[in-house]
């Protein structure tokens, strides 16, 4: 048997030559050998003639007669020539064997047209092989004086086996080197049928040497043996081969039916490297480039920028085309090193795979597809398509399932995050401008969260931040301030700076209710910090009326404005000197048929987006000047302060309908005050300047509500002129405990007696306060201290209390309270109200 290697390209070729090389020269020793013993040993007779050429004839015809088999692009073939050597061995003195063993196997790589290289190694290994036998028979000294049969077969046996062993052991480095596989899986190849091949040749050179011992001519009926023993042999390794490519083949195409393009591509280019035999297998797709290269063990290369291959021979590029030779996907190509030419078996399977890789990169294509419209709609499902923020959904579910596991990790909290007066930027700047400012407070309040935090934004203007892991239930505070910090630097719209004021609210999780409850509980602490004019509020049980929804309140509100379920209360805005009352600020309430009293802040912002705000306005306008009518007839004539909400700033039939009611109540325009809030608007739009100079030009009188909490009021006093500040009483109540409130009060003092405006003080709740406030030259004030909001005709009753034609005070006068009587300094008449009776101290 012999294998012969095939022609490699350069970087193994230098190895391989020096091992051909070897064997040659090695080869050379032994004939140099045999050629020096060959005059002693000549055939001189015509039979020995015969033998030595029917010796030649057997070699060539065993190099001949050859099954092959291809390892990546190298052809080995399992030939016959050692079995004709063993013969030869046995019939012909062993210079005679090594001679016909050279120019046998040159006669059949002549034939066979064989390279040089091959060809070479061919006479080589066979001539060592030859040596061998011979050196072995020579030690057993074979064959000898007509040995017994059993003993002719057992060192036949053994001189085959050598015979055998060296033809391995020569041609299995060579063969690994050239086709380049291990030479222990190279070893393990078609070992059984190597086996049987030898024991099957073995028998054929038993058979003939004793055929020959019997009758020398039966030699005659030894090829036709041979012949067609080699034929059953090399059917059956093709059957052999084909059988394991077939079943490889429904490997692979099972193999590829997967849905991950990944292992695809994985499994074609390592597979197809072992299917083909090929040195290199490059798949490049079409729909994007991307190129998968490599061998039956390793993946190269994956991407889209591939480097020209290693693998520098013949390239056989297949069309991944399905059946119909539509739609093709790519091309699929096998490298080999040197020249190759398949089967038709190898080409049939090679149109068979390209077409099964075919199909499965559309389906791993289409799957892939489908996969990432699942995973986009999953995204869209859990995520607010504007800001990219969370939704309120996938905020529940993250929540519940942090609420569930909350004892591993810590305490869990939510911030609740509601913007002020949003729907002003949506509603004069646009939508575009509403969407900017949304998104921008995304960012920010993403920059602010830390990585545990999940933002999310609820719908509207509202955000929810879930704190998890904290290390206490105090630290949701800081990390809530922390959060609404972020959003107190102007946002920037195309050039124009926007201030967004927010308030937050702040739960920390329940022990039970999950995550429906967490969100209640910090939607009432939001409502509490809008209520007490703070920017956060941290959730309070004690002031939970957890029966309220504003939502629900929200659909009840067109029946609240026929039904006239919303009325007025009034809170006496007084003298701080002397107690009187010199004015009345109209708050309104809603007398709910089954919540009973609501709070304004309950119900204000809904009835602002509900577009009821008109109708709603206009109610509580009728209500306030008919109350001041009412005072007015009963010889009280005070101003009455009506809120007007931003929003109907923006409403240019604003003042219109704002005369028609002083008209029809037939008071005159400055026994209004319309008290405004300092908002983004206010200070940035046309519309609101021209609603508010009609107004005012028309004698209304403009306050500007819980002044020193807004932005830009300085700017703000300069575009708008107003007649009255109020002093917000979040300054009020601290004035007593922080400078910094103390010093906004005195400031705003100055700014009203140097723009000649009055100024209220907000939440006065004790004398030390009214009294403090009056010794910074506050002249009025409003508070719990004086009175609680009240019913007009409660209020008419306090007023009746007075005497002489003087209101009735509120509250003691200051000198008569304490034994020091001290006048504020550098009061002026308009900052101080003058108390008699009947008289608006706020006109000038
Ligand atoms: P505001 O204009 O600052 O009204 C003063 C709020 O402070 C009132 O709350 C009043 O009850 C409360 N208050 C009065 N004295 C004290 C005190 O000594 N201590 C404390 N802590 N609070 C005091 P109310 O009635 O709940 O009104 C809340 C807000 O709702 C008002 O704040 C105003 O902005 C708005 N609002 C009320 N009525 C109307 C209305 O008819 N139209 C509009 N647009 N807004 C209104
Ligand atoms: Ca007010
Ligand atoms: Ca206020």
């Amino acid at each position: 048997m012999s294998r012969t290697a095939g022609r490699r390209d350069a970087g193994t070729d230098r190895r391989l030559l020096t091992l051909v090389g070897l064997i040659v020269v090695l080869a050379s020793g032994v004939v140099v050998g045999a050629i020096a013993s060959l005059p002693r040993t000549l055939p001189d007779s015509v039979r020995d003639i015969g033998t030595f050429a029917t010796l030649i004839f057997m070699i060539t015809l065993g190099g001949v007669v050859k099954a092959s088999i291809r390892v990546r692009s190298t052809t080995h073939s399992i030939a016959w020539v050692e079995t004709a050597v063993v013969i030869g061995v046995a019939i012909a003195p062993a210079s005679w064997v090594v001679a016909s063993t050279v120019l046998g196997v040159a006669a059949s790589s002549i034939i066979l047209r064989l390279p040089a290289i091959k060809s070479a190694f061919g006479i080589g290994k066979n001539v060592l092989i030859a040596g061998g036998t011979v050196a072995v028979t020579s030690v057993l000294d074979w064959p000898g004086e007509s040995p017994s049969i059993g003993g002719l077969i057992g060192t036949l046996a053994i001189v085959y086996l050598v015979a055998a062993l060296l033809d391995d052991l020569l041609a299995m480095p060579v063969i690994a080197l050239a086709s380049g596989t291990p030479i222990v899986r190279q070893f393990r190849t078609d070992l059984d049928l190597r086996v049987a091949g030898f024991a099957v040749r073995f028998l054929v050179a038993a058979c003939t040497v004793l055929i020959l011992r019997a009758d020398p001519r039966l030699l005659l009926a030894v090829p036709p043996l041979v012949l067609s023993l080699h034929l059953a042999y090399s059917a059956r390794i093709r059957t052999r081969t084909e059988q394991q490519a077939w079943q490889r083949l429904a490997r692979t195409t099972d193999a590829l039916n997967v849905v991950d393009l990944d292992q695809v591509l994985t499994t074609a280019v390592t597979e197809a490297s072992e299917l083909f035999s090929a040195d290199e297998v490059e798949i490049e797709l079409r729909d994007g480039g991307r190129t998968v290269r490599g061998n039956g063990t390793d993946i190269a290369y994956d991407g889209t920028a591939p480097q020209p291959s290693a693998v520098d021979g013949q390239v056989m590029p297949v069309p991944l085309e399905g059946h119909d030779r539509t739609d093709d996907v790519g091309v699929l190509r096998l490298r080999f090193a040197g020249p190759v030419e398949l089967s038709e078996r190898e080409q049939y399977t090679l149109r068979t795979f390209a077409s099964a890789l075919c199909t499965a990169v559309r389906n791993a294509q289409a799957y892939a597809e489908l996969a990432r419209i699942a995973e986009d709609h999953a995204y869209a499902a859990t995520h607010d398509a504007l800001t990219g923020l969370s939704n309120r959904r996938h905020l529940l579910d993250e929540g519940s399932a942090q609420l569930t596991t909350r004892h591993a990790d810590g305490v869990t909290a939510l911030v609740l995050i509601d913007l002020n007066h949003f729907k002003e930027v949506n509603d004069t700047l646009g939508h575009g401008a509403g969407d900017q400012v949304l998104i921008q407070v995304a960012e920010r309040l993403r920059g602010a969260a830390r990585p545990d935090d999940l933002v999310a934004r609820l719908g509207g203007d509202e955000f929810a931040v879930l704190l998890r892991g904290l290390p206490a239930p105090a630290v949701a505070a800081h990390r809530a301030e922390a959060l609404l910090a972020a959003l107190h630097d102007p946002l920037d719209l195309d050039g124009m700076r926007i201030s967004v004021e927010a308030s937050g609210g702040i739960a920390v999780a329940p022990a039970t209710g999950g995550m429906a409850e967490l969100l209640r509980r910090a939607d009432v602490a939001m409502y509490q910090a809008k209520r007490a004019g703070q920017r956060v509020a941290t959730y309070a049980p004690a002031r939970d009326t957890a029966d309220l929804s504003r939502l629900t309140l929200g659909g009840e509100l067109p029946r609240a404005v026929a039904d006239h379920e919303f009325t007025v209360n009034f809170q006496p805005i007084v003298d701080l000197a002397g107690g009187e009352v010199i004015g009345a600020e109209a708050l309104a309430r809603w007398h709910h048929p089954t919540h009973g009293l609501i709070d304004p802040l309950r119900f204000l912002e809904a009835v602002e987006r509900s577009g009821l705000l008109p109708a709603f306005a206009e109610a509580i306008l009728d209500q306030a000047l008919i109350a001041a009518g009412s005072w007015r007839d009963a010889g009280f004539d005070l101003p009455v302060s009506v809120n007007v909400s931003p929003r109907s700033l923006l409403d240019a039939r604003f003042p219109g309908a704002v005369l028609a009611r002083l008209r029809a109540h037939d008071l005159p325009p400055d026994r209004l005050v319309l008290e405004l809030t300092e908002t983004l608007t206010l200070s940035q739009l046309d519309v609101v300047d021209r609603v508010l100079s009609r107004l005012r030009d028309s004698g209304v009188r403009l306050a500007l509500d819980d002044f020193g909490t807004g932005y830009s009021s300085l700017s703000l006093l300069s575009r708008i002129p107003v007649h009255e500040l109020k002093i917000d009483r979040s300054f009020v109540g601290a004035m007593e405990t922080a400078p910094e409130a103390a010093a906004v009060i005195r400031s705003t003092l100055d700014l009203g007696r140097s723009l000649d405006l009055t100024v209220v003080a907000e939440g006065v709740e004790s004398e030390p306060q009214r009294r403090a406030l009056w010794e910074l030259g506050c002249a009025a004030g409003q508070g719990h201290l004086f009175a609680r909001p009240l019913p007009a005709a409660a209020l008419l009753a306090a007023l009746q209390r007075g005497h002489g034609g003087r209101t009735g005070a509120l509250a003691p006068a200051l000198h008569d309270a304490g034994a020091v009587i001290r006048l504020p300094g550098r009061r002026t008449g308009r900052t101080r109200p003058s108390p008699p009776a009947a008289t608006d101290a706020r006109q000038p």
